[in-house]
């Protein structure tokens, strides 16, 4: 079952400097700095949700091509599942691309598997299975 929205993905330039706009702007917490696979990431809690800001300085990362073709702003939804596995069988029986087979470990330790925004009118969804 999908719960609810976890946080919204941000791709960003320079995840400092990102950062303070939350923080000293919009007064919101700011988490500490995430390094995952070359990202450096920061989440920003804002009640239930999050902003997960991320910043890639490789030139050929997803999140650099993102900010390249289409600027800086909203680059994935990411829902909270109760089942990531069964959920990601539901939707490929329905027909979805998937860009995740299986689920992976996400910067924050919980398994992550992403849709292809072919199939979901042109958002990337990210399916998440997080204890609370
Ligand atoms: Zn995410």
């Amino acid at each position: 079952m999908i719960q609810r929205i976890d946080h919204l993905g941000v791709a960003v330039k320079d995840v400092e400097e990102s950062t303070k706009f939350y923080r000293d702007v919009l007064g919101l917490e700011t988490g500490e700095l995430i390094e995952h696979h070359g990202m450096r990431m920061v989440f920003i809690k804002i009640g239930e949700s999050n902003f997960e800001l991320i910043e890639d300085g490789n030139p050929d990362s997803v999140i650099a091509k993102y900010i390249e073709n289409k600027g800086e702003g909203i680059h994935h939804v990411s829902l909270i599942v109760d089942d990531i596995e069964a959920e990601l069988k539901a939707v490929k029986e329905k027909g979805v691309t998937l860009i995740d087979e299986k689920a992976r470990l996400g910067a924050e330790g919980f398994p992550v598997a992403f849709l292809h925004p072919k199939s979901t009118n042109g958002v990337l969804v990210e399916f998440c299975q997080k204890e609370e």
